[in-house]
Protein backbone atom coordinates (compact mmCIF):
# COMPACT_ATOMS: atom_id res chain seq x y z
CA UNK A 1 0.00 0.00 0.00
CA UNK A 2 1.25 3.37 -0.83
CA UNK A 3 -0.32 5.39 1.83
CA UNK A 4 1.20 6.18 4.54
CA UNK A 5 -1.45 8.61 6.45
CA UNK A 6 0.48 8.12 9.76
CA UNK A 7 4.32 9.61 8.85
CA UNK A 8 2.44 12.68 7.47
CA UNK A 9 0.73 13.08 10.64
CA UNK A 10 3.57 12.61 12.69
CA UNK A 11 5.92 15.29 10.62
CA UNK A 12 3.04 17.55 12.35
CA UNK A 13 3.50 16.57 15.77
CA UNK A 14 7.13 16.23 15.25
CA UNK A 15 8.99 19.96 14.29
CA UNK A 16 12.77 19.80 13.62
CA UNK A 17 14.63 19.86 17.33
CA UNK A 18 15.72 23.30 16.93
CA UNK A 19 12.66 24.80 16.72
CA UNK A 20 10.66 22.64 19.43
CA UNK A 21 10.67 24.90 22.66
CA UNK A 22 8.95 22.07 24.79
CA UNK A 23 12.05 20.58 27.21
CA UNK A 24 12.34 16.88 27.32
CA UNK A 25 11.27 16.31 30.72
CA UNK A 26 8.19 18.47 29.73
CA UNK A 27 7.84 15.69 26.64
CA UNK A 28 8.12 12.99 29.16
CA UNK A 29 5.52 14.20 31.06
CA UNK A 30 2.99 15.23 27.91
CA UNK A 31 3.42 11.71 27.19
CA UNK A 32 2.67 9.95 30.71
CA UNK A 33 -0.50 12.30 31.24
CA UNK A 34 -1.27 11.48 27.65
CA UNK A 35 -1.32 8.33 28.24
CA UNK A 36 -3.20 8.01 32.13
CA UNK A 37 -5.85 9.88 30.43
CA UNK A 38 -5.79 7.83 26.31
CA UNK A 39 -7.02 4.97 27.56
CA UNK A 40 -10.37 3.84 25.57
CA UNK A 41 -12.09 0.89 25.11
CA UNK A 42 -13.15 -0.76 21.12
CA UNK A 43 -16.37 -1.16 20.65
CA UNK A 44 -15.47 -4.92 20.91
CA UNK A 45 -14.58 -3.91 24.70
CA UNK A 46 -10.91 -4.20 23.82
CA UNK A 47 -8.65 -1.35 25.67
CA UNK A 48 -7.16 0.97 23.34
CA UNK A 49 -4.26 3.23 23.85
CA UNK A 50 -5.72 6.79 22.42
CA UNK A 51 -3.31 10.07 22.34
CA UNK A 52 -4.36 10.95 19.13
CA UNK A 53 -7.98 11.60 19.27
CA UNK A 54 -10.15 10.00 16.35
CA UNK A 55 -11.40 13.84 15.22
CA UNK A 56 -7.53 14.16 14.74
CA UNK A 57 -7.32 11.21 13.05
CA UNK A 58 -10.49 11.53 10.48
CA UNK A 59 -8.80 14.94 9.95
CA UNK A 60 -5.21 13.92 9.20
CA UNK A 61 -6.66 10.79 7.01
CA UNK A 62 -9.40 13.50 5.26
CA UNK A 63 -5.77 14.99 4.24
CA UNK A 64 -4.28 12.11 3.20
CA UNK A 65 -7.15 11.06 1.10
CA UNK A 66 -7.79 14.53 -0.84
CA UNK A 67 -3.72 13.92 -2.07
CA UNK A 68 -4.02 10.39 -2.65
CA UNK A 69 -7.03 10.74 -4.73
CA UNK A 70 -5.29 13.71 -6.52
CA UNK A 71 -2.37 11.33 -7.23
CA UNK A 72 -4.47 8.45 -8.48
CA UNK A 73 -5.75 11.04 -11.28
CA UNK A 74 -2.74 12.31 -12.26
CA UNK A 75 -1.90 8.84 -12.96
CA UNK A 76 -4.92 8.29 -14.77
CA UNK A 77 -5.81 5.73 -12.70
CA UNK A 78 -9.41 6.38 -11.30
CA UNK A 79 -11.22 3.56 -13.19
CA UNK A 80 -13.88 4.81 -15.00
CA UNK A 81 -16.53 1.84 -15.18
CA UNK A 82 -20.46 2.60 -14.48
CA UNK A 83 -21.20 -1.25 -14.09
CA UNK A 84 -18.55 -2.04 -11.07
CA UNK A 85 -19.50 1.42 -10.08
CA UNK A 86 -23.08 0.80 -9.09
CA UNK A 87 -22.07 -2.70 -7.74
CA UNK A 88 -20.44 -1.60 -5.27
CA UNK A 89 -21.64 1.78 -4.58
CA UNK A 90 -24.90 -0.63 -3.52
CA UNK A 91 -22.80 -3.49 -1.61
CA UNK A 92 -20.97 -0.63 0.48
CA UNK A 93 -23.79 1.32 0.84
CA UNK A 94 -26.03 -1.30 2.68
CA UNK A 95 -22.75 -2.06 4.11
CA UNK A 96 -22.49 1.25 5.61
CA UNK A 97 -26.19 1.44 6.08
CA UNK A 98 -25.89 -1.22 8.80
CA UNK A 99 -22.47 0.48 10.29
CA UNK A 100 -24.28 3.66 10.69
CA UNK A 101 -27.22 1.94 11.81
CA UNK A 102 -25.29 0.36 15.04
CA UNK A 103 -23.46 3.59 14.94
CA UNK A 104 -25.26 6.38 14.35
CA UNK A 105 -21.99 8.83 15.14
CA UNK A 106 -20.87 8.09 11.78
CA UNK A 107 -23.83 9.72 9.78
CA UNK A 108 -22.24 12.55 9.06
CA UNK A 109 -18.90 10.70 8.20
CA UNK A 110 -17.70 11.51 4.47
CA UNK A 111 -18.52 7.98 3.27
CA UNK A 112 -16.77 7.92 0.00
CA UNK A 113 -14.86 4.78 -2.13
CA UNK A 114 -11.96 5.94 -4.93
CA UNK A 115 -12.33 3.04 -7.46
CA UNK A 116 -8.70 2.30 -8.66
CA UNK A 117 -8.21 1.14 -11.81
CA UNK A 118 -5.59 -1.42 -10.82
CA UNK A 119 -6.04 -4.73 -11.99
CA UNK A 120 -3.26 -6.14 -10.49
CA UNK A 121 -3.60 -4.88 -6.97
CA UNK A 122 -5.47 -6.72 -4.80
CA UNK A 123 -6.44 -4.54 -2.32
CA UNK A 124 -9.20 -2.20 -0.05
CA UNK A 125 -9.04 -0.15 2.88
CA UNK A 126 -11.32 2.33 4.64
CA UNK A 127 -9.32 5.16 6.72
CA UNK A 128 -10.40 7.25 9.17
CA UNK A 129 -14.05 8.79 8.65
CA UNK A 130 -15.32 6.16 6.10
CA UNK A 131 -12.73 7.39 3.45
CA UNK A 132 -12.16 4.42 1.43
CA UNK A 133 -10.62 2.77 -1.66
CA UNK A 134 -11.18 -0.17 -3.33
CA UNK A 135 -8.78 -1.66 -6.35
CA UNK A 136 -9.99 -3.27 -9.37
CA UNK A 137 -7.33 -6.06 -8.66
CA UNK A 138 -9.36 -6.99 -5.84
CA UNK A 139 -12.58 -7.76 -7.19
CA UNK A 140 -11.09 -9.08 -10.94
CA UNK A 141 -8.35 -10.94 -9.36
CA UNK A 142 -10.46 -13.00 -7.01
CA UNK A 143 -13.83 -13.13 -8.88
CA UNK A 144 -15.56 -11.88 -5.52
CA UNK A 145 -18.84 -12.85 -5.15
CA UNK A 146 -21.95 -9.49 -3.60
CA UNK A 147 -21.44 -11.37 -0.55
CA UNK A 148 -17.32 -11.47 -0.72
CA UNK A 149 -17.23 -8.01 -1.26
CA UNK A 150 -19.75 -7.29 1.56
CA UNK A 151 -17.23 -9.01 3.88
CA UNK A 152 -14.15 -6.97 2.61
CA UNK A 153 -15.92 -3.95 2.93
CA UNK A 154 -16.87 -4.55 6.26
CA UNK A 155 -13.65 -5.60 7.49
CA UNK A 156 -12.41 -2.30 6.07
CA UNK A 157 -15.24 -0.20 7.67
CA UNK A 158 -14.82 -1.72 11.07
CA UNK A 159 -10.92 -0.42 10.70
CA UNK A 160 -12.55 2.57 10.86
CA UNK A 161 -15.42 2.38 13.51
CA UNK A 162 -12.81 1.38 15.71
CA UNK A 163 -11.11 3.44 15.68
CA UNK A 164 -7.91 1.53 14.65
CA UNK A 165 -6.08 4.84 12.65
CA UNK A 166 -6.17 6.58 15.61
CA UNK A 167 -4.67 3.84 17.67
CA UNK A 168 -1.84 3.26 15.01
CA UNK A 169 -1.09 6.70 15.23
CA UNK A 170 -1.11 6.99 18.56
CA UNK A 171 1.32 4.17 19.11
CA UNK A 172 3.48 5.79 16.33
CA UNK A 173 3.14 8.76 17.92
CA UNK A 174 4.27 7.35 21.56
CA UNK A 175 7.27 5.54 20.38
CA UNK A 176 8.96 8.18 18.12
CA UNK A 177 8.46 10.38 21.17
CA UNK A 178 10.02 8.19 23.67
CA UNK A 179 13.03 7.52 21.32
CA UNK A 180 13.08 11.49 20.88
CA UNK A 181 13.04 12.10 24.30
CA UNK A 182 15.21 9.45 25.25
CA UNK A 183 18.15 10.94 22.79
CA UNK A 184 17.39 14.21 23.60
CA UNK A 185 17.86 13.12 27.72
CA UNK A 186 20.93 11.24 27.06
CA UNK A 187 22.98 14.55 25.58
CA UNK A 188 21.67 16.17 28.66
CA UNK A 189 23.04 13.17 30.70
CA UNK A 190 19.71 13.11 32.82
CA UNK A 191 19.41 9.26 33.70
CA UNK A 192 15.72 9.89 35.67
CA UNK A 193 14.42 10.99 32.73
CA UNK A 194 15.69 8.57 30.07
CA UNK A 195 13.82 5.78 31.86
CA UNK A 196 10.98 7.22 31.92
CA UNK A 197 11.29 8.06 28.08
CA UNK A 198 12.48 4.04 27.65
CA UNK A 199 9.41 3.30 29.91
CA UNK A 200 7.33 5.22 27.33
CA UNK A 201 8.09 3.66 24.46
CA UNK A 202 8.30 0.20 26.53
CA UNK A 203 4.35 0.29 26.82
CA UNK A 204 3.78 1.19 22.71
CA UNK A 205 5.50 -1.86 21.73
CA UNK A 206 3.84 -4.19 24.94
CA UNK A 207 0.85 -3.00 23.19
CA UNK A 208 -1.76 -5.34 21.67
CA UNK A 209 -0.48 -6.15 17.86
CA UNK A 210 -2.02 -5.89 15.02
CA UNK A 211 -3.87 -9.00 14.53
CA UNK A 212 -5.67 -7.89 17.65
CA UNK A 213 -7.27 -5.04 15.77
CA UNK A 214 -7.30 -7.86 12.38
CA UNK A 215 -9.53 -10.08 14.43
CA UNK A 216 -11.70 -7.21 15.70
CA UNK A 217 -12.19 -5.71 12.45
CA UNK A 218 -13.27 -9.73 10.86
CA UNK A 219 -16.11 -9.82 13.33
CA UNK A 220 -17.36 -6.52 13.46
CA UNK A 221 -17.28 -6.66 9.45
CA UNK A 222 -19.03 -9.67 9.63
CA UNK A 223 -21.45 -8.58 11.63
CA UNK A 224 -22.21 -5.71 9.58
CA UNK A 225 -22.24 -7.68 6.16
CA UNK A 226 -24.72 -9.99 8.03
CA UNK A 227 -27.05 -6.74 9.11
CA UNK A 228 -27.08 -5.51 5.65
CA UNK A 229 -28.24 -8.86 4.31
CA UNK A 230 -25.42 -10.65 3.05
CA UNK A 231 -24.13 -14.13 3.34
CA UNK A 232 -21.76 -14.86 6.35
CA UNK A 233 -20.11 -17.44 5.13
CA UNK A 234 -18.52 -14.98 2.00
CA UNK A 235 -16.40 -13.80 5.26
CA UNK A 236 -14.84 -17.42 5.15
CA UNK A 237 -14.80 -18.16 1.62
CA UNK A 238 -13.04 -14.93 0.39
CA UNK A 239 -10.02 -15.81 2.96
CA UNK A 240 -9.84 -19.21 0.81
CA UNK A 241 -9.50 -17.72 -2.78
CA UNK A 242 -6.74 -15.19 -0.82
CA UNK A 243 -5.03 -17.90 0.58
CA UNK A 244 -4.65 -19.69 -3.19
CA UNK A 245 -4.04 -16.57 -5.10
CA UNK A 246 -1.23 -15.60 -2.23
CA UNK A 247 0.32 -19.44 -3.03
CA UNK A 248 1.37 -17.81 -6.66
CA UNK A 249 1.80 -14.07 -5.80
CA UNK A 250 1.11 -12.82 -2.41
CA UNK A 251 -1.90 -10.27 -2.40
CA UNK A 252 -1.12 -6.54 -1.49
CA UNK A 253 -4.04 -7.56 0.86
CA UNK A 254 -1.95 -10.16 2.93
CA UNK A 255 0.71 -7.75 3.38
CA UNK A 256 -1.33 -5.12 5.68
CA UNK A 257 -3.75 -8.17 6.67
CA UNK A 258 -2.07 -10.85 8.90
CA UNK A 259 -3.09 -14.10 7.75
CA UNK A 260 -2.58 -16.95 10.90
CA UNK A 261 -3.57 -19.72 9.81
CA UNK A 262 -6.74 -20.37 11.92
CA UNK A 263 -7.95 -17.02 10.68
CA UNK A 264 -10.54 -18.75 8.78
CA UNK A 265 -11.46 -20.90 11.31
CA UNK A 266 -11.92 -18.52 13.49
CA UNK A 267 -14.75 -16.63 11.03
CA UNK A 268 -16.37 -20.23 10.32
CA UNK A 269 -16.71 -20.46 13.94
CA UNK A 270 -18.72 -16.97 14.03
CA UNK A 271 -21.23 -18.01 11.63
CA UNK A 272 -23.83 -19.43 13.75
CA UNK A 273 -23.59 -16.53 16.17
CA UNK A 274 -24.94 -14.61 13.61
CA UNK A 275 -28.02 -15.92 12.32
CA UNK A 276 -30.01 -13.72 14.99
CA UNK A 277 -28.42 -10.90 12.94
CA UNK A 278 -30.12 -11.31 9.72
CA UNK A 279 -32.59 -8.62 9.09
CA UNK A 280 -35.92 -9.10 7.63
CA UNK A 281 -35.20 -7.09 4.86
CA UNK A 282 -32.19 -5.30 3.89
CA UNK A 283 -31.06 -1.85 4.20
CA UNK A 284 -31.59 0.75 1.70
CA UNK A 285 -27.72 1.46 0.81
CA UNK A 286 -26.48 4.59 2.54
CA UNK A 287 -25.37 7.42 0.11
CA UNK A 288 -21.72 6.84 -0.95
CA UNK A 289 -19.65 9.59 -2.99
CA UNK A 290 -18.33 7.49 -6.00
CA UNK A 291 -14.59 9.09 -6.24
CA UNK A 292 -13.44 8.39 -10.01
ZN1 LIG B 1 -7.74 -5.46 8.27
Amino acid sequence: MRLHPISLQLDRFFPKRAANPVSGRSCVLVVLLAFVTGCVTSPTGRRQLMIVSPEVAIAESANAYVQTVRDLDDEDKLLDDPALERRVEEITGRVVAAAVQRYPHTADWRWSVALVDDPQTVNAWCMAGGRMAVYSGLILRLELTDDELAHIMGHEVSHALANHTAERMSLALLTRLGVAVAARERDENNPAALSAAALAAQVAITLPNSRTAESEADRMGMELAVRAGYDPAGAVSVWRKMEALGESRPPEFLSSHPSPDNRRAELAALIEQMGTLVPAVPPQPYPIDIVN
